[in-house]
Order: C-alpha cells, then sequence, then structure tokens
C-alpha cells in the first residue's frame, strides 16, 4: 500500500488560522502589533521569492512585516548599521536576514549582530546554546515545523530510532539536538528519540537510513534516497527542494519511496509551508517576550 501523505500545506493553513486568533488576542491585549522586519540583500530570484512568501504569510494572519531591501553591494558596515537600528527599533520585534547575503559579506558577523530576543530564525550562538541545553527561547523555523507536523499527526519520536541525513546549521544540526532532548515544548512524543545524524563522510549511507524508523533527509541533493534505501513502513520527512524546468523536487525520489513507507512529505507541500508558519510563531514569541 502506497504510504499516507504528511501534507504540511494543509496543516500549515490550520495552524495560520489558529496564530490568527491568537495575534488578534495578543494585538487587543497589548495595543502593539508584532512585527518582522525581513532583511534582503542582493537580487537573487530564490531569495525575492522567499521574503515575498514570507511576508504573504506575515500579512495573512495580522504580523506586520518591512521590507529592508539593500544593493548587492552594500557594504559590512552598513548591513551591521541597519542590524543596530533594528534592535533598537521597539517596533520591530523579529529580524529575519534572508540568506544567502553576497559573498563579500561575513555572514556570522550579521547573524550575531541581530539581537537574540529578535532571532526569529534562532541562529545567534545564544540561542543555539540555549537550544542545545534544552532551554530554548525560539526553536529553529525547519526542525520545529518537522515536530510540528509529525505530532499533528500523532507520530511520535520517542522512543524510536531517528535517522537525520545532513547536519547543517540550519536544518539537520537542530532538529537533531531537539530530538534527543528530554522533553520538549511540542509536546511528549517530540523528545527522547535515539539519533543518528549521517553526513557526506557517512561510509554507507544506505545501511543507516534502512535503520531508520523515523527518517529526515536534509541532504540538499535531488532524488538521491531511493526505496532501497527504506525501511518498510518509516515515515520519510524530505527537506529538500529543487527547482528544475520540470517544477520543484525534493532530496528524496518520491514515487519509489512512496510504495515503501508508511508515511511521507510531497514536495512542494510538506515542509516547506511549515517553515514559514514556524517562523510566524516565532514573531509572535518574541512580540510577547519584548511586552513582558
Ligand atoms: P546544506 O547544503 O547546508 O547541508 C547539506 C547536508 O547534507 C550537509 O551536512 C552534507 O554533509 C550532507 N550531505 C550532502 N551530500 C550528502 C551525501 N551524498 N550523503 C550524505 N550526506 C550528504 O543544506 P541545508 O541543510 O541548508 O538544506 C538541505 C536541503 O533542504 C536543501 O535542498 C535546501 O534547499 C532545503 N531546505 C528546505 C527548507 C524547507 O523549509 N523545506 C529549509 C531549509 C533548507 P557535509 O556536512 O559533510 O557537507
Amino acid at each position: 500500500m502506497a504510504a499516507a501523505i504528511l501534507d504540511g500545506k494543509a496543516l500549515a493553513t490550520q495552524i495560520q488560522a489558529e496564530l490568527s486568533e491568537e495575534i488578534a488576542d495578543f494585538i487587543e491585549n497589548n495595543a502593539t502589533v508584532p512585527t518582522l522586519a525581513a532583511v534582503l540583500a542582493g537580487d537573487d530570484p530564490a531569495s525575492e521569492v522567499y521574503v515575498r512568501n514570507k511576508r504573504q504569510a506575515c500579512e495573512r494572519v495580522g504580523i506586520d512585516s518591512r521590507l529592508k531591501r539593500l544593493p548587492a553591494d552594500v557594504s559590512q558596515d552598513d548591513l551591521l548599521h541597519l542590524i543596530a537600528g533594528l534592535n533598537k527599533d521597539k517596533e520591530v520585534h523579529g529580524i529575519l536576514v534572508q540568506l544567502p547575503l553576497p559573498p563579500h559579506v561575513d555572514q556570522t558577523r550579521v547573524l550575531d549582530a541581530i539581537s537574540p530576543w529578535k532571532d526569529v530564525d534562532a541562529f545567534h550562538p545564544e540561542n543555539v546554546g540555549r537550544l542545545a541545553q534544552g532551554r530554548p527561547r525560539f526553536l529553529p523555523c525547519t526542525p520545529q515545523g518537522i515536530l510540528v507536523l509529525l505530532a499533528r499527526h500523532e507520530i511520535p519520536v520517542a522512543g524510536r530510532h531517528v535517522v537525520v541525513v545532513g547536519r547543517s546549521d540550519i536544518v539537520g544540526k537542530p532538529l537533531a539536538m531537539m530530538l534527543m532532548q528530554r522533553a520538549s515544548p511540542l509536546g511528549r512524543g517530540a523528545a527522547n528519540a535515539t539519533v543518528t545524524v549521517c553526513h557526506s563522510q557517512t561510509p554507507d549511507l544506505a545501511a543507516m537510513t534502512r535503520q531508520a524508523e523515523v527518517l529526515v533527509v536534509a541532504m540538499g541533493q535531488p532524488r538521491q534516497i531511493t526505496a532501497a534505501m527504506v525501511r518498510p513502513g518509516a515515515v520519510v520527512v524530505d527537506v529538500g527542494i529543487h527547482r528544475s524546468a520540470s517544477g520543484l523536487a525534493g532530496d528524496v525520489d518520491f514515487e519509489s519511496v512512496r510504495a515503501v513507507a508508511g508515511w511521507i512529505t510531497p514536495v512542494p507541500g510538506g515542509v516547506g509551508p511549515l517553515t514559514v508558519t514556524m517562523l510566524l510563531r516565532n514573531t509572535l514569541k518574541a512580540a510577547e517576550l519584548q511586552v513582558e
């Protein structure tokens, strides 16, 4: 039997409707509109699309968004000056710097300059450290979206063997940290996994992925995970996004893997919509923390 679909798009719509109500209550109680500042440097077409999608999502739920557009040749100092101004601006609760930044800019310095209280992507070392210690301020958007997707489908990771393919600072590493915690703000089932993390230096990837009860793939390589690499009945979460002339594809070979998996996320319509939704949730959380 073909795997059941983990429909991230439908779930994102539902969670955004819930968030709209929470945000309306927040505005009424605090006379403050949660506000996200998006910083877009350069003219990378994919970044334009991501920022547009994020701003449209803000508008749907009642978050104010401001776009700070900078030329591709912006100096590092000008960028840091802009961030310093946004950190001080009491009307701005969350700051999002769209990556990648132009190559001459030191990305780490810019991300480290964002106030940890406005760091809605959870990239700041203070927030990464808090996450590692099990006392998170913000949960990073993509890993949070994955765990919410599983939790809302009543798929626990607790006690299960989760294999994560990819160890990036944005997806694989923080997800692995969250999975292995003793407790999660996302519910009882969203922690206490036994976690294996694979990367490009893992000698026999298929031998690892075949052990997974839950397999999360964030390797940035189109259609690399095939049916032979998946344990029958496994839950397969595909984080990858690849644009081609024939449309979007993930890191998983969807058609072949669907025949063996128990659950699978589609691309598009799986993890992506939840990543954006968790950015909205983090912006509300930032506003809540700043009015306290
Ligand atoms: P990175 O390129 O930063 O990291 C890729 C990871 O995969 C690295 O750890 C790399 O290993 C590992 N890897 C690469 N090739 C192999 C291989 N052959 N075998 C095993 N491991 C391998 O990517 P990101 O984590 O930023 O993103 C991953 C994918 O997810 C991309 O397609 C990206 O577009 C997408 N994405 C989607 C999001 C969403 O919302 N749906 C959000 C963020 C990203 P090593 O460390 O050794 O180099």
